[in-house]
Formats: C-alpha cells, structure tokens, sequence
C-alpha cells in the first residue's frame, strides 16, 4: 500500500503538531502526521500518579513564550499562574535561604536593544532578585559573568552564528570550560548554571550564545514576572487537542525509518508502508534522526550538525502530598539548591490545591554513576532534600513517581547541545533545509530553544517554508 500526501509530518510532539496544524490552517488537507509511539505530544507527557494529573515532561510556560500562548488560545487550551504565592527558597552549603521575589520596575525596558549588552542582566538581578542571599562578591561574579555571556551573545549573529567575530576560538570552547574560568564556584555559578541547565558542560560556547539569542539573552529569563504559568490538566493538552482537529491524519505507531529523496516525490518509509510527498518536515531531535536512513545521504554540513549533537537525559519526578503543606509556612513550592538530587524543585499541585505536588528535574549526568540505577537511593535523597526545604512532612509523599526520559523508545535526551567545532565547520544551522527536507523540533527554534515555545515556533515556521514552496491543494 502506498499513500500520496502534499505534505508528511514526522513526529507528533508539539512542534510536528504546530507545523501540522498551520499546514491545515492554510488550506493543505493532504497531509499526515507519522508518530513513532502510541500518543501524541512527545515531551509534553500528562499522566496520572494515584488520580493525581502530574507532567512527567514539560510543564511551566513564561509570560513570554508568546507562539505556545497563542495557540493554547487558539485552541481553547486554558494556563493558571502558578508559584507566585509564597517565598522562594535557596538552599546553598546546608542553609536554606527564604525570600520574596521583587517585582520588575519597568520589565519591558529589558527588551529594549540598547539595554541588552551591558545593562540587562544588572538591572534584572538588581531589580528583582536584589533580595538573593548572596555574599556582594557572589552578585559580583553573578552580574559579571551575565554581562560577558550577553555581551558574547550580542555578537553572534542570529542566522550566521559562525560568522560572529572570533567564531572559531568560542566554537572550540565548552560552556563548562569557560563556567570554570569565569564563575569558578560557589552560589553564583550555582545560581547561573540553574539558568543555563538546557546542555551538556562540553556543549560549544558559541552554539550556547546562539542558543542564548533564542531568548534574547538572559535578561529576558531574568526579568519574569513572579508568576509562570502552568496548563491546568497538564502539558500534554495542548498536543491533544491539536491531534484531535487533525484527525485521522495522525498515524500512531508508525517509526519512520528511511526516507528517499533521489527521484520525484519524497518517499517515507514507516512500518513497511510507503508514503509519498511533496514536502517532508523533519520534527525529530537531532539525536532520533539518527536512526532514519536517507537517500541519497544528508550532506557533509548536515552530518556534522546532527552527529555534533550531544543529548542530555533527564528524570523528572513528582511527589504527591495529601495537601500543600508547605503553603501554610508562607512558602511557593519553589526552590535552587545545590543538591544533585533536586537542583530545582517547583510546587506543581493541581490548580484547586486539593493535593500538593513538588515535581523536580535532575539529570543522569547529575548523579554517580552507581545512583543512576539506584532508584530506592534516588528517591531517598530527593525527599531529603524536599524535608530540608520544606519540613520532615516532605518525606511522606502518599505517591512518588520519577520519570526516566532515556527509558522511553523514540525519545532521544530531553536537552543537548552542539559539540565543540560543529557550527563553524557546518557553517549551517539546523533548521537549513536539504532539498525537499525540511526541519522542525525545538532544536531548531528561533525563539526560546529548549522550550515549548520553541517547538510550536519552530513548527510554524518550517511549515511557513512548506508554503512558500507549494501551492496548497485546497
Ligand atoms: C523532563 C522535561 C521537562 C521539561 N520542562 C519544560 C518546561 O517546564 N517548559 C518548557 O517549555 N519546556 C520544557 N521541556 C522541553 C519541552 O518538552 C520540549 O522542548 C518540547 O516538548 C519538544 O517538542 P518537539 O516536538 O520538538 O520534540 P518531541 O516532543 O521530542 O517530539 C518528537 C516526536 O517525534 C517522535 N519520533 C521520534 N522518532 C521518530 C521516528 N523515527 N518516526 C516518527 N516519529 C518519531 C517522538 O515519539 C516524539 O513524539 C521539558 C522537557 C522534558 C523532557
């Protein structure tokens, strides 16, 4: 059996989802989106931990993040403001530090181009976070070492990052390596690497400050308003009720695993059936493209990218609680620590309260290698650190759920990041399309990489190449 489409989607996370979507919306109807598992949402997963809803992927979205917003009111999908209730906490050498979270003065200033380079990051820390139980030689390195990476950041031309000045030298640095030199340790390195902990230490510097410029620098991170939003029956929603509007055009448990380009039409190969295009996007992580054979085989530049990609394997676990007791001591649920186990630990309860959940993120590469297999361990040491923050109540969840994302089949890293050399020996991006290929997946994005953002923009904007190169079928 064979089928003939405009256009075919591989990968039903948001970021397939939003190109899928926009495609229809545009007046493409022969179109089909091929996922490798049996659900829709890729990253945005929503389960259910003793009734429980909890995200087991992505969960906050920013005032900001403007293209995910959208969409979520587009499709009646509805957010909360969550978290800013309370103080926050920062746990730092056994101590842990309660404050309120400023409000920004004038937040939009921070996006204007002439405070970027130099004033961005100090009037945000300065504005908002002035109450951080930081030594003034902490602040110092902190504002320091923001002030040069968005400085570095500024020079690094958004499209071309590998024309920047000096691109050669920031490609061959790691972030890791440039971390130790200019925040070598203690509670500011803590606190900027909390902003920073999308990819790996040995990812490239410049790909980082390309990365960076996604969000406009770090100001813009810094200069949240003290509410996040959270979706009210969880991340994977917004995934669901973009499938539903494309229907049957959605074909779960459908791998990909060759794609033809040689002659004619694209030809897709999944589960032994063929699918023929005019137009395929990619929206697969570089890391998942891995496993697809092309023909004829991805360019010399294109190999570099995706063979450059170095993912990062994250757990994120979610504790269930009869209540939100720490609410009652005047606390968010949210916290930074220097604890492997829970770096960031965030109150992800249901929006009515009527059980508390503390969900945190940590990494493979976080813990000892004997821990990563020791899940009893894991579990002991994230409540402890829970208690330490929040009192002794925290070591009694009525559920406790971590989800290990390298466990799931068709799931590649949660994160990463392009490996020294990759961007100025490509001298292309990611998102450059090859022939009638094009790419999606956040690891594309042009705004907020990393993100959900990222990914529906990312979605969108590979569709809007689609459409420049086709004329829509009606
Ligand atoms: C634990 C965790 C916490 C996060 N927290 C946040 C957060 O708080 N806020 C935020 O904004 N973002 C967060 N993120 C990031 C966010 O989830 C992702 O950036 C976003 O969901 C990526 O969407 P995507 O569509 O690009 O990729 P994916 O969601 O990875 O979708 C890719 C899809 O392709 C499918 N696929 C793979 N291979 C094939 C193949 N060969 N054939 C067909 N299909 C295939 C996969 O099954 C998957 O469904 C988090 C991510 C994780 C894992």
């Amino acid at each position: 059996m064979d089928q003939r489409d405009d256009v075919i989607v591989i990968g039903a996370g948001l970021s397939g989802l939003a190109a899928a979507t926009a495609l229809l919306e545009a007046g493409v109807r022969s179109l089909t989106v091929l996922e490798a598992g049996p659900q829709v949402g890729g990253r945005t997963r929503t389960s259910t931990v003793g009734g429980t809803t909890v995200d087991e992927g992505a969960t906050l979205v920013y005032p900001q993040h403007r293209h995910v917003l959208r969409l979520a009111q587009r499709f009646g999908v509805e957010l909360f403001e969550s978290g800013a209730q309370g103080r926050f906490l920062y746990y730092v050498g056994g101590t842990a530090h309660a404050f309120t979270l400023g409000r920004m003065g004038n937040a939009r200033l921070l996006a204007r181009p002439w405070m970027r380079p130099v004033l961005r990051g100090a009037w945000a820390l300065l504005s908002r976070w002035v109450p951080l139980p930081m030594s003034a030689a902490a602040v110092t390195d902190l504002l320091g070492a923001v002030r040069q990476l968005d400085v570095l950041a500024a020079s690094v031309p958004v499209e071309r990052p590998w024309s920047a000045p000096r691109a050669r030298e920031l490609d061959r640095r790691t972030i890791g390596s440039w971390l130790d030199d200019v925040v070598p340790t203690g509670s500011a390195r803590l606190f900027l690497e909390s902003l920073l902990g999308y990819f790996p230490p040995t990812a490239s510097l410049l790909f980082v400050l390309h990365f960076l410029n996604t969000w406009g620098g770090i100001g813009p991170l810094l200069a949240q308003p003290t509410g996040v939003l959270r979706f009210t029956h969880g991340a994977q929603e917004l995934s669901l009720a973009l499938a539903d509007a494309l229907g049957d055009r959605v074909v779960l448990n459908s791998p990909v695993d060759s794609i033809d380009q040689s002659a004619g039409r694209v030809r897709v190969y999944a589960n032994g059936t063929e699918y023929q295009a005019e137009h395929v996007i990619i929206a697969v992580g570089p890391a998942g493209y891995r496993g697809i054979e092309f023909r004829p085989a991805l360019p010399p530049a294109r190999r570099r990218l995706q063979d450059g990609w170095q993912p990062v394997h994250g757990r994120k676990i979610n504790a269930v609680y009869d209540k939100p007791f720490w609410r009652a001591a005047g606390l968010s649920g949210s916290a930074l620590t220097d604890r492997d186990a829970a770096p960031g630990v965030l109150d992800a309860s249901p929006p009515d309260g009527a059980v508390g959940v503390l969900a945190c993120y940590t990494t493979d590469e976080d813990w000892p290698a004997d821990a990563v297999a020791d899940a009893p361990r894991r579990r002991e040491e994230v409540l402890e650190t829970f208690a330490d923050l929040f009192g002794a109540e925290a070591l009694h969840p009525l559920h406790f759920a971590e989800k290990r994302w390298a466990d799931e089949p068709f799931h590649f890293g949660c994160e990463g990041g392009l490996s020294v050399g990759a961007l100025t020996s490509a001298r292309e991006l990611l998102k450059t399309p090859v022939g009638r290929l094009h790419w999606a997946g956040v690891e594309t994005a042009d705004e907020w990489m990393g993100f959900m953002n990222g990914a529906v923009q990312a979605g969108q904007r590979a569709a809007q190449e689609v459409l420049a190169s086709i004329s829509p079928a009606g």
